[in-house]
This record gives C-alpha cells, structure tokens and sequence, in this order.
C-alpha cells in the first residue's frame, strides 16, 4: 500500500520554458504542502483544496490570481471539487469577483443542495457565506494584462489549468481542479473544469483523474469518468492515462493533459499537448517535471 499520495498539474500547453519552470515551482509547493498534511494524517479532501488554493495564489498560474483574460479582457474563472468517498461535489463557473474559486466550491459541495453554481448566483452564495468579495482587477497579473494586449489583434486559445488528486490514510481519494479557463475565450464559456466527469472525477473504490487542456474535447468525450472507468476495467494509472488521451483525441481532435491517481496510490499522467507539468509524491517517490 503506498498511502498517502498527491499528484498535482500546473497545466497542459506550450508555453515558454521560463514560464513552465515558474509554475512547475508552484505546483511542487503546492505538492510539498499537500503531502505533509497528508502525512500528519489529514483528508484527501483538505489536501487538494490546499494544494488548488496555493496554485490559485501563485500568480504565474493560470486560476485564481493570475488567470487568464477572455476575449473582453476580464477573468471568468471555474472550479471543482470531488469528495470520492460520498461522491459529493461541489463547482462553480464563470465567477469574476471570487480570490479562490475552490473555496467557494468547498462551500457549494458542504453548505448547498446543490452542485454547481453560475456567475452572479455564486457571488451572492460567496457573500452570504462570509467570503469577502474581490475587485475583479486585483486578480489580473501584469503578464497575463500584456498577453492579453498582444493577442486582441489576433486569434489563438492557449490552455493550462492546475488541479490535484489525492489519497489518504484512510483510503479517501478526492479531487480539486481550478482554472481562469481558455485564453481568449468568449464571455460566459464554461469548460470541462467545473463539469463532473470532465474536469475531475473521484471515487475512493476506484481513483480520480483530473483534466487540463481544451476543455470542450474533455467534455465531449468526459475525460476523467472515462479514465476512471478504465481503472474500474483493471488497467493501472498510465495504461489508463494514455487509452483516456488517445480515445479523446481520436474522437475529438483535441488535445489535453490528465493526471491520476489509483485506490493503492499507483500515479499516471498523460497529454497530447506538448507540455504537462506535474508533480507527485508517494511515500517512496517524489518527481516533478516539465514533460515535454
Ligand atoms: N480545461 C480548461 C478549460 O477548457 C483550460 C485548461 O485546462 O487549460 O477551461
């Protein structure tokens, strides 16, 4: 048994290595602080939404501070979170006003009937809640500003996203995934982020996957139910990672990246994209890369 374990993305894409290096930094915080609460015994549930809350603060990744601008120039941001013992969820799409869109999914999945709410009707669930609502400038990093200032002219998608996947002592998986979505993306697009199945998926009899890429291919095709399917099949982790990739990109023409983790703490990864930064720990291994 290889309990507890964390993997954790910072994004499927292509984007320049000064910038991959950054965010494989943040991801490997994000996983570092995971593992050790983890370690002193804590759920997998609290250690993806800490490990999605830390890359959401880190401003060189694409969720929370630091997302990526829509075609107008303002951030819409989505987010999940799966409980695979209960199979409870909780998400919310297209928020502007919120710091940490995985908070607010926490709250959704524990205060609410319900599973995923939308824009203003989320806010309004934010404020009632306690969460201090932000200034939808404060989460616009100068970077993302002048890429955005760039490309107004032409047009282009660039993807990346962060999510995580863990198991703990006691054999919960949970997964969180977050994202200011597809760069350049019309106003009110949601994608797979926020979806079950798509962006994310746990059962702790199983494993969990989580999404990156373009997010209407993992959609179509439910990306990281699929993975977890094949896990339920008998295939391990990478076997599992690779057959989801191949099939969506056979059936969609898409490309995206996923992570995932088993019920014994066996970790995958896969992409089609040209990048994916990763990072996980298990009790007998710690890797991180830019795998290109
Ligand atoms: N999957 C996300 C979306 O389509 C973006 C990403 O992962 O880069 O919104």
């Amino acid at each position: 048994m290889m309990k507890p374990a964390i993997i954790a993305h910072g994004g499927a894409g292509d984007v320049p290595l000064d910038l991959a290096k950054k965010r494989l930094d943040g991801v490997i915080e994000a996983v570092s602080y995971a593992w050790d609460l983890l370690i002193s015994g804590d759920s997998a549930l609290n250690a993806v939404v800490e490990a999605v809350r830390i890359m959401e603060d880190n401003p060189w990744l694409n969720a929370g501070r630091g997302s990526s601008l829509n075609a107008d120039g303002y951030v819409e941001m989505d987010a999940l979170v799966m409980d695979g013992t209960t199979l409870k969820a909780g998400a919310v799409a297209a928020v502007r006003r919120i710091r940490n869109p995985i908070l607010l999914a926490r709250l959704v999945m524990e205060r609410t009937n319900h599973i995923l709410l939308v824009g203003e009707g989320a806010e309004k669930f934010a404020q009632s809640q306690g969460m201090k609502l932000v200034d939808p400038e404060e989460l616009i990093v100068p970077y993302q500003r002048e890429k955005w200032e760039k490309a107004k002219m032409t047009s282009g998608a660039s993807i990346d996203t962060v999510g995580a996947v863990a198991l703990d002592f006691e054999g919960n998986i949970a997964v969180a995934v977050s994202t200011g979505g597809l760069f350049m993306k019309l106003p009110g697009r949601v994608g797979d982020t926020p979806i079950i199945g798509a962006g994310g998926y746990a059962d702790s009899n199983i494993g969990g996957a989580c999404a990156t890429g373009l997010g209407e291919a993992a959609m179509r095709v439910l990306l990281s139910k699929k993975i977890v399917d094949l896990l339920e099949m008998g295939y391990d982790p990478q076997t599992a990672a690779r057959m989801g990739i191949e099939y969506m990109e056979k059936r969609t023409n898409g490309s995206c990246g996923v992570i995932v983790l088993d019920k014994f703490g066996r970790v995958g990864f896969y992409k089609n994209t040209r990048m994916l930064l990763y990072a996980y720990k298990t009790k007998d291994k710690f890797d991180a890369q830019i795998y290109i």
